[in-house]
């Protein structure tokens, strides 16, 4: 992996980012965030009663059409912190009562993260959270063993060509389940704290998306038939909210989540032994989305 020209991901732009320029992510080399505030719309073990303390990176590497966090990870919003002033917001979130940090999106800065977290980790108390899209670099990933204390991945989709189309990604599926493993090997059985919240461990995100239940179901027997129910908490998300995708020519995006279509994957999960969250529909509200524009750090 270089440092010169990023290769930091899977899209391996090769750009000099240190230089100035750009590449899919469209993140700058120095660290941009968008939001450093206490969260408290995660999973329960990871939100608890005082919340995680989450710290949104601008820019993406998916960037997905349906996105609801399109400011940040298209639109690039947010500011630019040094070194010090990122190991400070992680630190005050923690005194705060954070039960975690919350490392949101950070994929196109993992190089640039590492020195921080080895710096800050002597401090913290509360895990650190790796918070991603699922398509990530095994390599890249391998930097983060003993640093991250638990990933939240998500898992999007299995068929490439919805990969593409929604994703730009068709080699998304084998990526993300290839970081996935990667992921189970460093983290690999959750544990919590007496009061339920996740010390370690890795929680797999799905969001059910509308018209895609076949292929949800799909996903969940792959991923029980290649990791086991047990190896993960898996987070059914049923909060595919459609304004953020009205400006693009798939009409299955311009309609919110059919209760069938959700309920039907979520028995598939059940009978498929797997542990963790369901959603209930009140979740699919943009109301779930942080105000990226109140000043936070
Ligand atoms: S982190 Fe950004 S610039 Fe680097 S390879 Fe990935 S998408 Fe390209």
């Amino acid at each position: 992996m270089s440092e010169a020209l990023c290769t930091q991901c899977p899209r391996n732009c090769a750009v000099a980012r240190r230089d100035g320029a750009r590449g899919y992510c469209g993140a700058p080399w120095d660290f941009q965030i968008a939001r450093a505030a206490l969260h408290p719309w995660e999973e329960p073990c990871i939100s608890g009663s005082r919340g995680s303390g989450t710290v949104f990176f601008s820019g993406c590497n998916l960037r997905c059409v349906f996105c609801q966090n399109r400011e940040v990870s298209h639109e690039l919003l947010g500011r630019s912190v040094s070194p010090k002033e990122l190991e400070d917001i992680l630190l005050r979130l923690q005194e705060e009562g954070a039960h975690n940090v919350n490392l949101v999106t950070p994929t196109p800065y993992v190089l640039q993260l590492i020195p921080v977290l080895e710096h800050v980790k002597p401090r913290l108390s509360i895990p650190i959270l790796y918070n991603t899209g699922g398509y990530e670099s095994v390599d890249t990933l391998r930097l983060l063993e003993g640093l991250v204390d638990i990933y939240l991945p998500d898992f999007k989709y299995l068929d490439p060509t919805l990969a593409h189309t929604y994703s730009d990604a068709p080699d998304y599926p084998e990526v993300a389940e290839a970081a996935l493993a990667e992921m189970l090997r460093q983290c690999p059985s959750p544990v919590f704290d007496g009061e339920g919240l996740l010390q370690t461990g890795v929680v797999l995100r799905h969001l059910v998306l509308p018209g895609q239940r076949r292929d949800s179901v799909k996903a969940l027997r792959m991923l029980a038939e290649r990791f086991g129910s047990n190896a993960f908490l898996l987070s059914l998300m049923n909060q595919y909210t459609p304004e953020f995708a009205m400006h693009t020519p798939y009409p299955n995006l311009h309609r919110r989540l059919p209760t069938f279509e959700y309920e039907s994957v979520c028995r598939e999960a059940d009978s498929l032994g797997f542990r963790g969250y369901t959603q209930s529909r009140d979740a699919a509200t943009s109301g779930y989305t942080p105000n990226f524009h109140e000043k936070t750090f």
